[in-house]
């Protein structure tokens, strides 16, 4: 055994830290002998971002975390790559997309916010109804969407759709990957089943086969979208899976009974037609909240007052909904979640607060907390390096540098420890059939044909013309995040 005494080891770290440049990317600065790989960076935890750590992934696994000489003799025969003055983080988890919908472009602005779902989904009170024209076969547009994530950072979705290998898809069982069968999250678009468009006030004559208690109880993690507007007709929804005795009468043709499924296993997508009191029922049960603010702003004008949710100990995680009117990164929908709070309620929230949304918090709504959604040994090895920009070490906030970056900033994207994407400098380390591809002026390897049946790039040409999944830059047509609109 080649074992690289750990003084050696302290030693490349100080050399490595000595001579950081201005502008820090990954670099190898060891192959080692067996699969096993060191990460040397600014590691971020909950407890505070870890500068100059380590992290030593085994069997796609996390082995260790934090300085250097806890390690002993292990990983002494590791490959060491040196992020210095890179961000560290966990893969994020979007908890919310309808992911098979990532051909369809963004939603073009008509200037016309609704009341409720209904109203663009099907034009209902003389509303717009929105076209949502797929493209391409339903496992191309998925692949798709699922590449556009994991090329932000992403890697768990919870999306209604799944396509094997890629991101992990926690609302399927042979989509979470690594052998994470045992559970999976039960994902609703319409709990109450009202898809043909019903909308109710004062009672609970839906679709007859809603969601019930013992059903959702039932479940290891029930999501669904519960109060997608924002007039009564929404409110109501809520109340009819909140409280028993609301409508205790059968409808006709079936349903039409109130229940409560307010419980912890349960999230709510949306809610945007809660009141105070409602939420304060949320987080009595302990039931989580998925925050999707951008296409709540787009299409309702409006989005959830976040901080009351959080002052009341509601978890809240992040969710971009889907590229039609949400945000096509987790790191925008961040970007959006900081703006419309701001901007709607005078709020400032923290960029590590945010960054939990994407991570902890969304591996507590998935109820994969045990596995994912931070850097903790034994967890699975999800992890993505950020770019740490020019500014000295210390100057800029480290979470910030995570949750806010575009993809070009992205410098490593690990699913179990398995390298998808890469820096171009990193690509002997890399694996499998990998490609280059670049990111603006970053040029990176995409190691996805084996998982994709395909190369990136012969996907890419199959579905010419589409939204693009590699965006450097700000996304092409991004629908507005501004409230503002809402009075044209
Ligand atoms: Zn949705």
């Amino acid at each position: 055994m080649n074992h690289l005494p750990s003084q050696l080891l302290q030693l490349l770290l100080l050399a490595a830290a000595l001579l950081r440049p201005a502008s820090a990317k990954c670099h190898i600065a060891k192959r080692g002998l067996s699969k096993d790989l060191l990460l040397i960076g600014t590691v971020l935890t909950s407890d505070g971002a870890l500068l100059d750590s380590t992290i030593l992934i085994q069997s796609g696994r996390i082995a260790h975390v934090g300085d250097i000489c806890g390690l002993g003799t292990r990983g002494g025969d590791a490959s060491v790559l040196n992020c210095t003055g890179s961000v560290v983080s966990p893969g994020f988890i979007n908890t919310h997309e309808h992911i098979s919908f990532a051909t369809v472009s963004p939603f073009p602005d008509i200037g016309e916010r609704v009341g409720h779902r209904h109203d663009w989904r099907l034009g209902t009170r003389n509303y717009t109804m929105r076209a949502v024209a797929v493209n391409g076969s339903d496992a191309a547009a998925t692949a798709w969407g699922e590449l556009r994530h994991l090329f932000s950072g992403t890697t768990s979705i919870i999306g209604g759709g799944m396509v094997p290998g890629l991101a992990r898809n926690l609302d399927f069982r042979d989509g979470v990957e690594e052998g994470l069968d045992e559970r999976v999250v039960i994902y609703d678009t319409f709990p109450l089943g009202d898809g043909l468009g019903m909308m109710r006030n004062g009672d609970c004559d839906y679709g007859p086969n809603p969601i019930d208690r013992d059903t959702a109880i039932g479940y290891h993690r029930y999501i669904g979208h519960i109060g997608e507007g924002i007039d009564v007709e929404a409110a109501n929804e809520f109340t009819c899976l909140s409280n028993v005795t609301f409508d205790t009468t059968p409808a006709l043709a079936g349903g039409g009974l109130s229940t409560d499924i307010i419980a912890p296993n349960v999230a709510l997508v949306h809610a945007l037609g809660l009141t105070p009191q409602d939420f304060d029922v949320v987080a009595a049960r302990g039931a989580k909240i998925v925050w999707s603010p951008r296409s709540n702003m787009y299409l309702y004008g409006k989005t959830l007052n976040v901080s009351y949710l959080l002052e009341a100990g509601i978890t809240v995680a992040l969710g971009t909904d889907w590229l039609p009117s949400g945000s096509a990164t987790m790191g925008r929908e961040a970007a959006c979640a900081a703006s419309a709070a701001n901007e709607s309620f005078g709020a400032e929230l923290p960029p590590k607060l945010l960054w939990e949304m994407a991570t902890a918090n969304a591996a507590v709504v998935a109820g994969f907390e045990d596995q994912l959604g931070s850097l903790e040994v034994g967890k699975l090895a999800d992890i993505v390096v950020f770019e740490g920009g020019s500014r000295e070490r210390g100057a800029a906030d480290p979470f910030e540098q995570a949750i806010f970056a575009p993809q070009e900033k992205i410098e490593l994207v690990l699913r179990g420890g398995k390298i998808l994407l890469a820096n171009s400098e990193v690509e002997d380390l890399v694996s499998g059939t990998c490609e280059p591809v670049a990111f603006g002026s970053s040029d990176k390897i995409a190691c996805v044909a084996d998982e994709l049946g395909s190369s990136f790039k012969e996907l890419e040409a199959s579905l010419r013309g589409v939204y693009p999944v590699v965006l450097p830059e700000l996304p092409p047509d991004e629908p507005t995040c501004n409230a503002a609109i809402w009075s044209l």
